[in-house]
C-alpha cells in the first residue's frame, strides 16, 4: 500500500470515505474475498446483475460477462421452485428487506453447490431502494459432511434400535449420553430419566461381566455387560452393552454351581481374542467324562449320581488355580479352561492330578464307589474360528482316552481329527452295507465241555467292507447303536439266524437240546415293538422258541433293568432264553440275578484269560459257578483259548465253553461241515 493512504488512513477513516482512494480499497477488498459478492440493479424491473467479483466467478464457475445482466435466479438450476429458501429470498426483494437464506445453487459445470447468501437493500439518500447486494459463502463441504453424518447418526438409530442387547453410550465424565429403547426396557426407566445421569458400574474396558440390573433401576435382572471405547458426536466416549441372562439362558449349573457351557464358551472366546492380539499366550482345555456315570446313576439312583457329580465337581476344584475355570457342560460332562501357560506340561500334569485324585472313592450314600474319568485335552491356537470347534477336538481327544482304557488322557491332534472323518465315513458305509448284503452272519459253536458236543451257537455279525476288507463288530456295532441302523442290523441277523438253524434242524444236523444264541443291543430293548418281531420272525421261520437265546451284556442290562425285566419275563412266558453276556465287567452283584429271569451267565473272557495268572480269580469263578448251579442257571465260559484253561475250568466245575481253542465263528457253510463231521464222529 502506498505510504500516503496509510497515512490518510491513521489521520481518519471517516474523511477518507469519498475520495477516490477509499474507491480503490474497497474494490481491491471485494477483490479479495474469499466470498462472492453480486450486485444487482434494483431499478430494473428483472432486477439484473451489474457487478460480480472474482470469488463469485470462482464459486459458480460463470465469467463475470456471462452472469452480468441477467437475473440470480438462473443460479437456481431447475429445481428452483421447490426450494424453501427460494421463497423467503424472494419475499425479502420484493419488501426490500435484508435476508440471510441458504440456497441449493448449480454450478456452471452443472455441479451443485450450497449458498449460504445475505441479501441487503441499499436505499439512496433520498429513501428509494436502488441495489441489492449479495454475499455467498459456499457451504457445500460443510453440508456434505453434516449430511453424511445425519445419515449415519439415522444408520446408526435404526440398528440399535433393533437390537435385543441394550445399549448406553457414556461420555468421559460417566454420564449418559445416549440409550437405546432395550437398555430402557433393562433399566425399568425412560430415556429421559436415563440421559444425563451417571452410572455407577465402574469401567473396566472390554471385559465382560455380570451384574445385578438393580443398579440401573429394575431388580433381579442379571445381565452380562462389557464396556467398549468408542468416538461419539467426535468426542471419545465409552459403549455398554447390556444383555439379559436370567430367564433367557442358565449360566449357572443349579446342582454343581458351575458355570455352564454359555459361561465357558464366552471364556473361551475371550482367550482365543487374547491370544490373537498377544503372541505367546498359551491356553488349553480339558474335556472330562466320568467313566462308567450310567452305570452308578441307574444302579445306585439318580440322587446318588447327583451326589456324585458335586464331589466330582469339588475335587475337580481342588486341583485348579484361582484363574482357571471348570465348567459343568452337562451330565457327566466337564471342561476346564487353563490360560496363561507358561509349559504345557501343565496341562498334562493337570490331567495326571485329576486322575490320581480319582483313586480314592467318593463315599456315597453310606457306600464306597470308586469312578475314574477319561480326559481329553486340546491345545487352543489363535486361529480358531470358535470356541465349539476347541471343545469338539477335546471331545474327540477324550473319545480316544476312553478307548485307550479307563482312567487315561489323551491329546487331540489332526490324526484325530481324520479317525473322525473316518469313522463319519464308516457310518454311511454302513447305511449302504445292509441294501448291498455286505453283513454276513457267522457262527461260534458253544460246546459241552465234558463231552466235546455242539450244543450250541452264537451269532456273530460280520462285515465284509468292498475296500477294507472285514470290519469288527467292535467297530461298527457302536455306530450302529448310536444311528440306530441296529434296529435293522439286529432284525436282519435274528431272523438268518433262525433260519438256517432251522435248515440245520430240518438237514437233521442238530436236535435238542440246542439254543441258537443272537446278540442284543439295549437300543433293540427299547423298540416298543420289540417282542412281537422276535415271536413274528419265529414264527415266519417257524423255528421253535424254545431253540432261541438272547444275550444282553450285563451292563447294558443295568442301563434299564425295570424295563428289561418286564420285557425278558414277557420272552421267557414265550419260552425264549436269556443269557447275561460278559458277567464280571459290569456293575451289577450276585444279587441282582434273582430279579431278571436268567438262563444263562456268559463269563467274560477276560477272567478266562487271567486263570492260572491271577490269585482270586479262580475262586471267583468258582464261586459264580457254586451259585449259578445253586439257582439253576447255565454258566458258560468265554474265550478258552488253551488246554490249560479248558483243564482249569472243567476242575471247577463249569461244563459249557465257548473259544477259539473249539473253533472261532465261521461262515453257515463251515458250520455245515463241522457239524457233518461231529454227526459221523458220533457226537
Ligand atoms: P461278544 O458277544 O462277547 O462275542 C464274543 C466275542 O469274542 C466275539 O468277537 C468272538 O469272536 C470273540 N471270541 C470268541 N472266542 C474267543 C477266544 O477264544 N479268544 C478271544 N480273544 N476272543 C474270542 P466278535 O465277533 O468280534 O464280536 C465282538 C462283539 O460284538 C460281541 O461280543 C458282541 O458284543 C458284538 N456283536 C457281534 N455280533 C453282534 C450282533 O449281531 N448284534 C449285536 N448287538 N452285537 C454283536
Ligand atoms: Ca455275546
Ligand atoms: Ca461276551
Amino acid at each position: 500500500m502506498k505510504p500516503f493512504v496509510m497515512q490518510a488512513l491513521r489521520n481518519s477513516s471517516l474523511s477518507y470515505r469519498n475520495t477516490e482512494v477509499w474507491a480503490d480499497l474497497t474494490r481491491q477488498a471485494v477483490d479479495h474475498v474469499s466470498n462472492g459478492v453480486v450486485i444487482t440493479d434494483a431499478q430494473h424491473p428483472d432486477n439484473p446483475i451489474i457487478y460480480v467479483n472474482p470469488a463469485f466467478e470462482r464459486i459458480t464457475g460463470y465469467a463475470a460477462e456471462e452472469a452480468i445482466n441477467r437475473n440470480c435466479r438462473f443460479l437456481q438450476g431447475q429445481e428452483r421452485q421447490s426450494q424453501p429458501g427460494v421463497h423467503k429470498l424472494k419475499q425479502a426483494i420484493q419488501n426490500g428487506q435484508e435476508c440471510r437464506t441458504t440456497l441449493r445453487n448449480v454450478r456452471k459445470d452443472g455441479r451443485v453447490f450450497w449458498n449460504e447468501l445475505y441479501v441487503t437493500p441499499i436505499y439512496s439518500e433520498e429513501g428509494y431502494l436502488t441495489h441489492f447486494i449479495g454475499i455467498q459463502n459456499d457451504i457445500t463441504a460443510q453440508k456434505q459432511a453434516q449430511e453424511a453424518l445425519l445419515r449415519q447418526e439415522k444408520d446408526f438409530h435404526a440398528i440399535a434400535e433393533s437390537m435385543v442387547d441394550g445399549l448406553i453410550i457414556l461420555n468421559q465424565d460417566g454420564h449418559i449420553i445416549f440409550v437405546n429403547s432395550a437398555a430402557e426396557e433393562f433399566s425399568g426407566k425412560s430415556a429421559d430419566q436415563l440421559l444425563g445421569n451417571c452410572l455407577g458400574i465402574p469401567i473396566t474396558v472390554n471385559s465382560w461381566s455380570e451384574i445385578d440390573i438393580c443398579k440401573l433401576g429394575k431388580s433381579l435382572l442379571g445381565v452380562d455387560f462389557a464396556y467398549t471405547p468408542v468416538v461419539w458426536q467426535g468426542a471419545p466416549a465409552y459403549l455398554l452393552s447390556l444383555r439379559e441372562i436370567t430367564g433367557r439362558r442358565q449360566v449357572y449349573d443349579p446342582l454343581t454351581r458351575l458355570p455352564t457351557r454359555i459361561l465357558f464358551n464366552e471364556r473361551l472366546q475371550h482367550a482365543i481374542d487374547r491370544s490373537r492380539r498377544q503372541d505367546n499366550l498359551c491356553f488349553a482345555i480339558l474335556f472330562i467324562d466320568l467313566d462308567r456315570f450310567k452305570v452308578v446313576n441307574d444302579s445306585l439312583g439318580h440322587a446318588v449320581g447327583d451326589q456324585l457329580l458335586v464331589q466330582f465337581a469339588l475335587r475337580l476344584q481342588e486341583q485348579l488355580r484361582a484363574c482357571d475355570m471348570l465348567a459343568h457342560l452337562g451330565g457327566d460332562e466337564f471342561a476346564i479352561l487353563l490360560e496363561d501357560l507358561s509349559h504345557l506340561d501343565h496341562v498334562t500334569k493337570v490331567a495326571e492330578r485329576i486322575n490320581a485324585v480319582l483313586t480314592r472313592p467318593f463315599e456315597l450314600a453310606g457306600r464306597e464307589v470308586f469312578t475314574s474319568a477319561s480326559i481329553g485335552i486340546a491345545l487352543g491356537r489363535p486361529e480358531l474360528e470358535n470356541p465349539e470347534d476347541l471343545i469338539r477336538e477335546a471331545d474327540t481327544a477324550m473319545y480316544r482316552a476312553k478307548a485307550k482304557g479307563k482312567a487315561c488322557y489323551a491329546i487331540f491332534d489332526q490324526r484325530m481329527h481324520a479317525q473322525a472323518m473316518l469313522r463319519l465315513q464308516l457310518e454311511t458305509d454302513l447305511r449302504h452295507a445292509i441294501e448291498r448284503q455286505e453283513l454276513k452272519v457267522c457262527y461260534q459253536p458253544i460246546v459241552a465241555l465234558n463231552t466235546n458236543r455242539l450244543i450250541g451257537l452264537e451269532a456273530l455279525l460280520r462285515w465284509h467292507h468292498p475296500e477294507k476288507g472285514c470290519i469288527s463288530p467292535d467297530q461298527f456295532i457302536p455306530i450302529a447303536e448310536e444311528t440306530g441302523l441296529i434296529i435293522s442290523i439286529g432284525q436282519y441277523i435274528l431272523k438268518q439266524a433262525c433260519q438256517q438253524v432251522k435248515t440245520w434242524l430240518n438237514q437233521g444236523l442238530i436236535f435238542a437240546p440246542f439254543t441258537i444264541s443272537v446278540n442284543l443291543s439295549t437300543k433293540q430293548l427299547a423298540n416298543p415293538n420289540f417282542v412281537d418281531q422276535i415271536l413274528q420272525t419265529l414264527q415266519e421261520t417257524e423255528l421253535e422258541a424254545h431253540y432261541l437265546q438272547l444275550e444282553i451284556t450285563e451292563t447294558s442290562l443295568m442301563e434299564n433293568p425295570v424295563a428289561a425285566t418286564s420285557i425278558f419275563r414277557e420272552l421267557e412266558a414265550h419260552s425264549i432264553r436269556l443269557a447275561m453276556d460278559d458277567f464280571g465287567t459290569g456293575y451289577s452283584s450276585l444279587g441282582y440275578l434273582r430279579h431278571f429271569p436268567v438262563h444263562t451267565l456268559k463269563i467274560d473272557r477276560s477272567f478266562t484269560h487271567r486263570l492260572g495268572t491271577q490269585e482270586g480269580d479262580l475262586e471267583i469263578i468258582q464261586t459264580i459257578i457254586s451259585l449259578a448251579h445253586h439257582l439253576k442257571i447255565n454258566v458258560v465260559a468265554e474265550g478258552i483259548e488253551t488246554e490249560a484253561q479248558l483243564c482249569c475250568l472243567k476242575t471247577i466245575g463249569c461244563s459249557i465253553g465257548q473259544g477259539f481253542l473249539f473253533a472261532e465263528a465261521l461262515n453257515s457253510q463251515a458250520i455245515s461241515d463241522f457239524l457233518l463231521n461231529q454227526r459221523q464222529q458220533g457226537l
